[in-house]
């Protein structure tokens, strides 16, 4: 308990940021509600009560510290607001709901994204893995206010870091060079990342920290001094020339250094912008002016001109640079730019993020007409690793981010699904997936993932890809995966088949297959132009080759007919065809377009139902297999495009048609869930032929075998289940 003293000292500190704040509110939004703002800041202080910080500080002035910070970028009071509560979801008992209810959609949304964010654990991620953690951030963010929030956030985090123990020093430094630095240097806030790498390197880094410090300590004098002494001698040029301009100067800041010598291997006295003056002009014009100025003062070192105005750089920054060096031989760097170009390199993105008033579309257009900006500039951009290229993805999100269990990135494109997910930690694990678990609770494997998901993947040896994942992957890795295993795998169950078939006529003309050797069947094979055997029974199993030919020419002293003339034979094979795959007669309800009397029956792998749009191929042995044109097998598969035929359903109304469709449907696990699913059902008149139920972490998966007439009454029930609350998807399997 805080004694009164305590309290008091507290309610001052508080009160007084607090004033500080609407002050500065009031003068940079004179005609905005700062109403909102008292509230959270009351609501702030009566959760975070009793709560104190590592410095022994109240933990309400953190909040308000934050808010301060982003009052000075100019912020809007929603981001205030949602600045003064940032922690609270997070450090207190209050929930999501409740800021909601208090504070309205746009703050909780904010502060939702902000308590997202923080609960990324960075520092137990793999190494090497900053650049996609930067962009997983991002990738969270639909507000950019969530960004500032967190930057904020950060920087006054870093500059009370003293009080944390050493290991904590040490990871949230780190995570702050690696991560929010370049955030923040990619928005453009040319303020913000300086004091936030500087900051980083110092607790990074004490030694080379300090060497640094010192080499410019021990310039500083002698430095201020002179940038004292130019700064007279061009004020007064200016002056002479009639143009106003801010000029002022300063010493490289400490990180930037650093960074430089380390890069060019070079001593503190070699860095041309140790020493920098920056002149702010008021007009574009007045910029390549006072270069001329600059450079009629002072010899300009060869190579350092650079115009980012007529070229700015990706992250909006536009300003003249150039290096001169002084009568005395001391180099310098002179930056050139206009006021709004100045607030644009401090503030970045902030100075071009002012929330007006007014109907949301105005501000879409503002977000849009910025965005359009980043874009085209992207597009000059020669590095294709530039950040900004990832900007656009965050805000028209092209990828996800998601982690292993383990902290691994994996990037995957937007709508991915754990299926993906698991294909891209390897193709076994993708093959034996059966199930998923994001951020700890189970979902079904269509589940669509988000960035920042935790996905861990159920494998169970021994369970095999299904058709259906290809409609539902995203990633071509996965597809391709999935393709191979099946073709893989079809093709060995064609070689199965195909022994069969021919097992079964030999049978028939009573031969003996042991007889045959496998040079015999190896030069057959040769004969059909086929390299192997396997080739050969594979042949027969797809229905290339009729087994009863392959077997005259395998045993030519048999009683087999020597005739490759299949049409004879089709009733022959198509009944031993018919019950391996289990095909069924639809000659009345399939027509092929021109021709009579052909034996037809629906493909196996794609169960088309009336209504479906279709596609025949002519087999040899098997007659026309009938597909859905949405059948993978329709592109994938071994048939020559000559054997194509067209096929429609027939138009007779008076042939009833009901055909088995499976479909699956994932919903939560709650009483009467089952009884709602078949009272949809049954209310179109439906007949049910089987229900298959499984259930688990409150999720259940039902699997319904229904007798439908045609597409239409299939999608007329497929839109009433989901219509049921609870049921999150029903989808059809292809297989029944
Ligand atoms: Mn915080």
């Amino acid at each position: 308990m805080a004694t009164l003293r305590e309290q008091f000292a507290t309610n001052v500190l508080t009160v007084t940021k607090f004033r500080e704040l609407m002050r500065r509110m009031r003068a940079t939004r004179p005609n905005d509600d700062l109403g909102l703002i008292r509230k959270a800041y009351e609501y702030s202080q009566k959760h975070h009560a009793g709560q104190t910080r590592a410095s022994g500080e109240p933990y309400l002035v953190h909040p308000l510290e934050v808010a301060l910070v982003l009052s000075e970028m100019k912020m809007d009071p929603v981001a205030i607001v949602a600045g003064l509560l940032h922690d609270s979801v997070e450090d207190t008992s209050v929930t999501i709901v409740d800021i909601r209810k208090e504070f309205g959609e746009e703050v909780a949304h904010i502060v939702e994204g902000v308590t997202k964010i923080s609960a990324i654990d960075f520092a137990s991620r793999e190494e090497q893995q900053a650049e996609n953690l930067r962009k997983m951030v991002l990738a969270m963010v639909d507000d950019i206010r969530v960004v500032l929030i967190k930057l904020a956030d950060r920087l006054h985090n870093m500059r009370t870091l003293e009080h944390l123990p050493i290991e904590r020093q040490q990871k949230i430094a780190q995570e702050t060079l690696d991560i929010y630095a370049p955030i923040a240097h990619r928005l453009g806030m040319g303020k913000i990342r300086g004091e936030l790498e500087d900051l980083g390197f110092k607790y990074v880094d004490p030694i080379g920290y300090e060497q640094v410090h010192q080499a410019v300590e021990a310039r500083r004098k002698a430095g201020e001094e002179f940038l004292a002494r130019v700064e007279i001698i061009v004020r007064d040029k200016l002056q002479e020339a009639g143009i106003t301009a801010k000029v002022e100067s300063r010493i490289k800041r400490i990180y930037s250094i650093h960074k430089k010598l380390q890069r060019q291997r070079i001593s503190v006295e070699q860095v041309y912008d140790l020493y920098a003056m920056r002149i702010v002009t008021q007009s574009l014009q007045d910029c390549y002016a006072v270069l001329g100025i600059i450079h009629n003062l002072w010899r300009p070192v060869p190579g350092r001109i650079k115009d980012f105005i007529a070229m700015p750089r990706p992250n909006l920054y536009q300003s003249l640079h150039t290096s001169v060096i002084s009568e005395e031989g001391q180099a310098f760097e002179v930056q050139i730019r206009t006021d709004e170009m100045h607030k644009m390199a401090e503030e970045g993105i902030a100075a071009h993020w002012k929330y007006k008033d007014g109907p949301v579309s105005a501000r879409d257009e503002q977000r849009l007409s910025w965005l359009r900006q980043v874009v085209e500039w992207q597009r000059d951009v020669s590095d294709p690793t530039e950040f900004l290229s990832t900007l656009k993805i965050d805000l028209f999100p092209e990828e996800v981010y998601t982690f292993t269990p383990k902290g691994k990135v994996v990037v995957l494109p937007r709508d991915s699904t754990p299926i993906d997910f698991a294909y891209s930690v390897h193709t076994e694990v993708g093959h034996t997936c059966v199930g998923a678990k994001v951020n700890g609770r189970m979902v079904p494997l269509r589940f669509k993932l988000h960035s920042g998901d935790i996905v861990e993947i159920l494998t169970q040896p021994g369970h095999k890809p299904s058709r259906d994942w290809l409609s539902v992957v995203r990633s071509s890795r996965a597809r391709n995966k999935i393709k191979h295993w099946l073709n893989l795998h079809q093709r060995e169950r064609a070689i199965e088949i195909g022994r069969k078939l021919i097992e079964k006529e030999a049978r028939k003309y009573r031969v003996t297959l042991k007889a045959i050797n496998d040079e015999d069947l190896q030069k057959i094979a040769s004969d059909y132009g086929l390299g192997r055997p396997d080739d050969l029974m594979a042949g027969i199993g797809y229905g290339k080759y009729s087994a009863r030919s392959v077997l005259a020419r395998l045993a030519p002293s048999s009683n087999a007919p020597i005739s490759d003339a299949d049409a004879e034979n089709v009733g022959g094979i198509a009944s031993v065809v018919r019950r391996v795959f289990g095909g069924d007669h639809d000659n009345h309800a399939i027509r092929v377009k021109g021709q009579g009397d052909l034996l037809v029956y629906r493909a196996r792998c794609c169960n088309p139902i009336r209504g479906e749009e279709v596609v025949g191929y002519v087999t040899r042995g098997k007659g026309v297999a009938v597909h859905a044109q949405t059948c993978p097998n329709v592109v994938n598969l071994m048939y020559e495009p000559e054997r194509r035929i067209d096929v429609e359903w027939a138009r007779d109304d008076s042939i009833p048609s009901s055909y088995p469709v499976k479909l699956t449907v994932s919903c939560d696990d709650r009483f009467g869930m089952l009884k709602q699913i078949t009272a949809v059902i049954s209310d179109s008149k439906t007949n049910i032929r089987n229900v298959e139920a499984r259930t688990g972490s409150g999720q259940a998966s039902i699997d319904i075998v229904l007798d439908i007439a045609d597409l239409k009454h299939l999608e007329n029930i497929i839109s009433g289940v989901r219509k049921i609350p609870g049921v999150h998807d029903v989808q059809r399997l292809q297989k029944v």
